[in-house]
């Protein structure tokens, strides 16, 4: 889990100029999401928006399944005794969480305490002991894009970027304590290979045991060693968060640069030797004896809302083109060539491209600069010209204009450009 999707300090603000916009703004104008007064700290996501949503959720399936993960899912609403003995209920703080005071079933005179989740890692101690575990079974790597309730106050409560309601990328790995290093590095690996394709400069912090902590010194001791002796052996160079470490374990947060020079903690993996112990979870060893796991937890972005709206805020809603919502849009000069433009629509459309066409009442330029205003990655314009040879000329959003393309070359250039994120 990551504390910090939903109680680190406030997010520094937009410098805001004549050209720079806020994700609220870029949110509304580019029809991506939006907040409302009915459900204050819950997004709603627009059609547009969700295709971002949905691109990101993707990518990191992908990451996680090359990586051995296995997806799971588990309750949004459990009875508040599971936070009770995973700690949280004291140490991250009832008042931070939805609870529900409900009868018992059977029973109205006992009542029982629901709670809508906060984080994912208690009841991924649950799935782990669905059934006895065995050595051979570790690492155990179980995935949960999960949707979390947090109790943020309303004066904190900020479009995207500090949400009531928020989806993690999370993932729990148990392991044996040899399997540490290689469970780190695996991590901090898939932390580098996302954020490098996404253009982010970043750099490591390893933030250690926290005032209020559970747990026993010597426990905390050796977390904080083997984090440590893992980013030595791989030669990165972390920066110190003295006391910020988890209530259970030590970590390890990725802080980015975005491109108006802002630092954000996003990534963060996390060493837990507590939650084994609470939750008393155990495997069988190679000579048949009962052993604790110890727990990683790790998300690669943290939550999806804070981290959309730091990519919009980051591109200014120019979207690099795998996420934008619409890649190319297709311009007729004139009416004459609607039917051309609709045979390249659909060809474009069976090569999975997210294209539309702009066929209203408008002018060239007036539609060139809706599209523009849109950040639509590529505007193909078809005249006459482009009909005669069955090519199509190829602008893109910052004003640039490419040769005449044929439509297979077009194809050809633009999807290994999504499959290459660039
Ligand atoms: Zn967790």
């Amino acid at each position: 889990m990551n504390e910090a999707a939903g109680s680190s300090p406030a997010p520094p603000t937009l410098k805001m100029d004549k050209i720079l916009k806020d994700h609220k703004q870029l949110g509304q104008e580019l029809e991506l999401f939006f907040t409302h007064e009915i459900a204050p700290g819950a997004p709603f996501w627009l059609p547009k928006g969700m295709i971002i949503f949905k691109e990101l959720e993707k990518y990191i399936r992908e990451l996680t399944e090359k990586a051995g993960y296995l997806e799971t899912s588990t309750p949004i609403m459990v009875k508040s005794e599971l936070f009770k003995q995973s700690g949280h209920w004291e140490k991250f703080g009832q008042h931070n969480m939805y609870n529900l005071q409900l009868s018992d079933e059977t029973d109205d005179s006992k009542p029982v305490s629901y709670s809508l989740k906060p984080m994912n890692c208690p009841e991924s101690t649950i799935i782990y002991r669905f059934r006895p575990r065995s050595y051979k079974e570790l690492p155990l790597r179980l995935s949960e894009i999960g949707r979390l309730h947090r109790r943020e106050k309303s004066g904190e409560v900020n479009g995207l970027l500090r949400v009531r309601q928020l989806t993690m990328d999370d993932a729990h790995i148990y392991a044996a304590e040899d399997q540490i290093f290689d469970e780190v590095s695996g991590i901090l690996d898939m932390m580098m290979e996302f954020y490098k394709s996404l253009g982010f400069e970043y750099e490591f912090r390893l933030a250690t045991r926290p005032d209020i902590r559970a747990g026993s010194d010597a426990g905390w001791d050796k977390a904080e060693r083997k984090l440590t002796e893992a980013l030595k052996k791989k030669g990165i160079k972390a920066g110190d968060k003295m006391g910020d470490g988890a209530f259970y374990g030590p970590k390890i947060d990725v802080h980015i640069k975005d491109s108006q020079g802002r630092e954000w903690q996003l990534a963060t993996v996390q060493l837990d030797f507590h939650q084994p112990e609470a939750f008393k979870l155990e495997y069988t060893d190679e000579k048949g004896q009962k052993v604790r796991p110890v727990m990683i937890h790790r998300a690669i972005f943290g939550s999806f809302e804070r981290f959309v709206a730091i990519l919009t805020e980051h591109f200014q809603g120019a979207f690099p083109l795998w996420l934008s919502p619409i890649q190319v849009i297709i311009i007729p000069i004139s009416d004459q060539n609607n039917e051309y433009a609709q045979n390249v629509l659909e060809q474009l459309n069976s090569s999975n491209i997210r294209v539309e066409l702009d066929n209203r009442p408008e002018t060239m330029q007036a539609k060139i600069r809706d599209s523009q205003l849109q950040k639509i990655p590529y505007m193909l314009i078809v005249g006459k010209k482009e009909e005669e040879i069955g090519q199509v000329s190829v602008r893109t959003r910052s004003g640039e204009k490419l040769a005449l393309l044929s439509i297979e070359e077009f194809t050809k250039r633009i999807l290994h450009e999504i499959e290459s994120k660039q």
